[in-house]
């Protein structure tokens, strides 16, 4: 068999591994099954591509998000290595077909999502399949306590019973205590290799700072620090607004979010990867996949919804090794702001149950009936139909989604409208000096007799047939056209595609997931107060804080967090009423000695012994018999 690090130099390129690689790639090449918590970008996807290659062989890869099966499939493609995924919209003569290849054409790789392999076929096969590993990526979705929770993660253990000889490989960077709980048992762990990397980074320094004018605020930390950034704010108009703040105090800025055309989101992103724009101001659609080492600050213009959402945002910065900074500005009204965001919009049960009503009478799905039925679905119409909130709604059928009740296909197709704005003349002139564009100026003038006078809707497959190009190309045209001022251009996006999974039966269809819906919202109301308790805390090292949330205990503090920098400058005699504060926070988790004490608040014994004295004469504290302080009631 070859050496595993011989693999990673060959396809990867790479010379050694990241720490806790090679442990958790010998652990599963010697056939334990294996548990591999790693923060995001800890390089866990080798964890298992690297036993999958050194044993003969295919590795089955369970894994959320068609968008993350797509982008690893191609990365191993890239390097030669044989691997598929099973994504959505394949007939069943096409999954036949591809199924086969996994049993008889060398493939190397099988990425499917826990849906997916609900499906008989699919089972069938993979126990016909030489199979050397099971791997199910991100798989905090297993668990009720997870962000992502997807109930048809639950059901990964059947790949046991297809294959029972084969080991496991989980992977996720959520390493709440009660997450791996869950994982461990719906997987079958029995006695795993647990690996878990401390999510400590020491060269990362989180603040948090009080701040009425954020605007000023990030524009002295940018001036301050010249490099690579991302702010992350609330929603789409802001991350324009902000980057055209940015630019107006000359610094450079540009902006994603989930609405940009693929056009826009690739331009927009390489600017900022290739460092033409210092700061890339963005929603949290921003991030997943990117992995740009010199990024010196992240700053939070707005609450995330959760620790585990800020920890990853946050843990952008400083890939490189270098000093960097992840801030969060908060002020007075985010508390109000991040409720409203994210409390208000949860759907409840009996509001699921209405949604669902309504859809299956929007699209006369009988009672009983309903199962395996396709509609083209227009949002929009049937929010204004049954007068229902938006984003309500829309949360409502993403919980109906991730249950299994109806999939929503987010494959939008464009709907385009063009209109030319200058004379025929000028077109021509326009089009000697780009000769490029004149086949597809050319097809839509003979296409579409109103084009001068109104806005006409195209058909993007017809025109970029028309012109012989391909309809990337096409729109790419079209979007010179509007910059060179010959066309006004719409690129809209409509509307999404709903297929209902069970048969309509109502309350009862609903009633089956009512614990789930109840749970995930006390789930996020949780996080959302842990989030709260986290900005406002300041008297617990920041670090302290995060790595405690995900059940890292032994933590010294950082010395560089806003906490840590507070206390230095606090350290004086004259703070004993800020001394006395913090250590009534410290001592509500539990009982501490003095030199305890005075490590975890970065203070002097000296001064920490004079607040205790303090604060027994008070009977404030009582000491126990093991010299440790404790709190009286
Ligand atoms: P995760 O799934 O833990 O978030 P990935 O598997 O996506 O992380 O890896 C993150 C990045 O780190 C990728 O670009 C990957 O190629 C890189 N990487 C992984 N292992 C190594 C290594 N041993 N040396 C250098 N880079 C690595
Ligand atoms: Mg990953």
């Amino acid at each position: 068999m070859e050496h595993p690090i011989n693999i990673l130099e060959r396809y990867w390129k790479y010379t050694s591994f990241k720490p806790t690689q090679e442990a958790i790639i010998n652990a599963v090449i010697e056939g334990e099954d294996t548990f591999a918590l790693l923060p995001t970008g800890g390089g866990k996807s080798l964890c298992f591509q690297i036993p999958a290659l050194a044993k003969k062989g295919i590795c089955i890869v369970i894994s959320p998000l068609i968008a993350l099966m797509k982008d690893q499939v191609q990365q191993l493609n890239n390097k030669g290595i044989k691997a598929m995924a099973l994504t959505s919209g394949i007939s069943y003569n096409e999954l036949d077909i591809l199924l086969d290849n996994c049993v008889y054409g060398n493939y190397k790789f099988l990425y499917l999502s826990p849906e997916r392999l609900q499906q008989e076929l699919v089972q069938d096969r993979i126990k016909l399949m030489n199979v050397n590993l099971i791997a199910v990526d991100e798989a905090h979705c297993i668990s009720q306590w997870g962000s992502d929770f997807r109930p048809a993660y639950k059901n990964i253990t059947i790949l046991r019973q297809l294959q029972p000889a084969v080991n496991v490989i989980a992977l996720t960077a959520s390493a709440k205590p009660e997450v791996i709980e869950d994982i461990t048992k719906a997987l079958d762990f029995i006695q795993p290799k647990v690996f878990k990397q401390s999510f400590f980074r020491a060269n990362l320094a989180y603040m948090v700072y009080h701040e009425d004018d954020k605007y000023y605020r990030i524009e002295t930390i940018l001036k301050k620090y010249k490099a690579s950034s991302i702010i992350y704010v609330r929603n789409r108009k802001l991350t324009s607004e902000v980057s055209s703040f940015l630019a107006s105090k000359n610094i450079s800025a540009t902006y994603y979010h989930g609405g940009l055309s693929n056009i826009e989101k690739d331009t927009n992103m390489m600017q900022w990867v290739n460092n033409q724009k210092q700061v890339m101001v963005a929603t949290n659609a921003f991030g997943m996949g990117i992995d740009k080492p010199d990024v010196k600050t992240v700053i939070h213009l707005n609450l995330p919804e959760s620790i585990e959402s800020y920890f990853q945002e946050a843990g952008r910065v400083g890939r490189n090794g270098d000093k960097a900074f992840a801030v969060i500005l908060k002020n007075n009204s985010d508390e109000i702001l991040v409720k409203n965001q994210f409390l208000k919009v949860l759907p409840t049960v009996d509001f699921v149950k209405q949604v669902y009503r309504k859809l299956c009478s929007y699209f006369q799905v009988s009672y009983g009936e309903g199962e395996y039925i396709t509609n083209d679905f227009d949002f929009n119409t049937f929010c204004k139909t049954y007068n229902f909130s938006g984003i309500l709604a829309y949360n409502a059928l993403l919980l109906l989604d991730r249950n299994s009740v109806i999939t929503l296909s987010k494959q939008f197709k464009n709907k385009v409208t063009v209109q030319f704005i200058i004379s025929s003349p000028a077109i021509f002139n326009y089009l000697e000096t780009h000769q490029e564009l004149n086949l597809i100026v050319k097809s839509m003038l003979r296409m579409y007799g109103g084009i001068f006078d109104h806005k006409t809707k195209i058909n993007t497959l017809k025109v970029a047939q028309k012109a012989s190009v391909n309809e990337s190309k096409l729109i790419q045209a079209l979007t010179q056209l509007e910059k060179d001022q010959i066309i006004t251009l719409h690129l809209g996006k409509t509307d999404a595609q709903i297929t209902f999974i069970q048969l309509r039966e109502d309350d009862k269809t609903i009633n089956r997931i009512s614990t789930i819906i109840e749970q995930q919202n006390k789930l996020k109301q949780q996080q959302v107060k842990s989030m709260l308790d986290y900005i406002e805390n300041d008297t617990v090292c920041k670090s302290m804080q995060l790595l405690a949330y995900f059940g890292e205990k032994d933590i010294k503090p950082c010395g560089i967090c806003s906490v840590c920098i507070g206390a230095k400058k606090n350290d004086r005699p004259q703070d004993i009423n800020i001394i006395k504060k913090r250590i009534i926070e410290l001592l509500k988790n539990g009982d501490l000695s003095s030199r305890l004490i005075s490590s975890t608040l970065n203070c002097s014994e000296k001064d920490v012994k004079v607040v205790l004295k303090l604060l027994l004469e008070h009977n404030m504290i009582t000491i126990t018999q093991t010299n440790t302080y404790k709190l009286k009631n």
